[in-house]
């Protein structure tokens, strides 16, 4: 019988058993609203200012710098518009990088339909922005830099507190998309300098479709959500309580050990990568190989296309992905290979292998066991491959 092996955990995370055991109270006998007033309440209400709390302890902001969304992407949305909107007398100018996420690039194109221009910063061949480009690239004009600080497909860090520093010389806000990176590497909103930040929970041990926007005091934003007075009348809607119990769990459980845990998960990662490019000929590894996220390996194999190789390694029990799990299903190149320099034929050979705390030895080896005899098995019926 074939193990199942879950090696995609930039695209999701199980629930930690204390996350659900959090959350449990608020979807059974704790269902009060947490705007109500009355004593059965008071626990829902409790629950939210407690994860509110957690989620500004983890990040070192304020409690009340710390705005609850339905998602990572919302967070980003929020960000993007909001401070765009809200400062557009200033100028309508805004800078980002071409690997950002779909939540950060799609907002930017909506905003291009609506007026402003937006510069795309181009990444070196490991995929980090320069801060000399950054620095270049700001006008008069310019009121809003957008920056993730750990890319989704190829785990590399952005020197965000460097770029951060470049934006605040100006007067100019920023906002990372720290959905990958937050439970993962050290996230400190002061020694950063960030204006805003967004963060999902499924990323880290968390329940799906619960996020969080960091915004510092003083920030000029548009409110994104207009309706009741939630989330002190900048986000309305019913908190979903439930979730925000498990968001503040899992982000103190995430960041409460993260070191010990990003060390046995760098090692694994890197078996796996000196495993694969000793054992694979003709295979690359996509990214920075020091400023990377601990779990994440991305390879490219010449000659084949990264979704046979999906298909055959979830045949084999392995659950890994090509890109970016929004881009794989479509069978066009990473924007963010591209974005590297690789050629179109290369970028599509993309397999993104991501480790998380549930990942074991064995399952690296496991893997290491049988990609090799795939990727052979899929050169061999490759009209590109030499020989064939
Ligand atoms: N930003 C990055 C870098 C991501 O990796 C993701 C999810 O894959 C998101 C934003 C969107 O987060 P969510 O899935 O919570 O909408």
């Amino acid at each position: 019988m074939n193990r199942f092996v879950y090696l995609d955990n930039s695209a999701t995370t199980p629930v930690k058993p204390q996350v659900l055991d959090a959350m449990l109270p608020y979807l059974k006998e704790e269902y009060g609203n947490p705007s109500s007033i009355y004593k059965k309440a008071a626990a829902s209400a409790t629950a939210v200012s407690q994860a509110r709390a957690q989620v500004a302890k983890a990040l070192g902001a304020e409690p009340s710098e710390i705005f609850f969304t339905a998602c990572g992407t919302e967070a980003d949305n929020w960000a993007i518009k909001g401070a765009a909107f809200a400062n557009q007398k200033k100028g309508m100018h805004i800078i980002s990088s071409q690997i950002e996420h779909h939540a950060v690039l799609h907002s930017l194109e909506y905003l291009e339909k609506q007026g402003f221009s937006v510069t795309y910063l181009p990444v070196d061949k490991e995929g980090k922005v320069s801060p000399e480009d950054l620095q270049n690239a700001i006008t008069e004009e310019t009121i809003l830099v957008t920056i993730m600080m750990a890319n989704n497909e190829i785990g590399t860090i952005e020197p965000i507190a460097e770029l951060a520093r470049i934006a605040k010389e100006k007067n100019i806000l920023f906002h990372t998309d720290a959905v990958q990176a937050v439970g993962s590497v050290p996230v400190d909103v002061k020694e950063l300098g960030v204006d805003m930040l967004s963060l999902s929970a499924h990323k880290f041990g968390g329940p799906k479709g619960v996020g969080a926007l960091y915004i510092k005091k003083g920030t000029k934003i548009d409110t994104f959500m207009h309706g009741g007075a939630q989330e002190r009348s900048r986000r309305a809607g019913t908190e979903n309580v439930a979730g925000l119990a498990g968001l503040g769990e899992a982000i103190s459980l995430a960041t409460g050990n993260l070191s010990e845990k990003a060390t046995r998960i760098e090692a694994l990662r890197n078996k796996l990568i000196e495993g694969v490019l000793a054992r694979i000929p003709d295979s690359h590894v996509n990214g920075s190989l020091t400023d990377r996220l601990p779990g994440n390996a991305n390879f490219c194999f010449r000659y084949i296309e990264g979704e046979a190789l999906l298909l055959r390694l979830d045949a084999k029990g392995v659950a890994a992905s090509s890109g970016s799990a929004c881009t794989s299903g479509s069978l066009d190149p990473s924007h963010v290979l591209l974005a590297l320099g690789l050629p179109h034929e290369i970028a599509h050979g993309s397999l993104r292998l991501s480790i998380g705390e549930q990942n074991t030895e064995e399952d690296i080896d496991y893997v290491l066991e049988i990609l090799p005899g795939i990727v052979q098995t899929l050169r061999m019926m490759s009209p590109l491959y030499p020989g064939n």
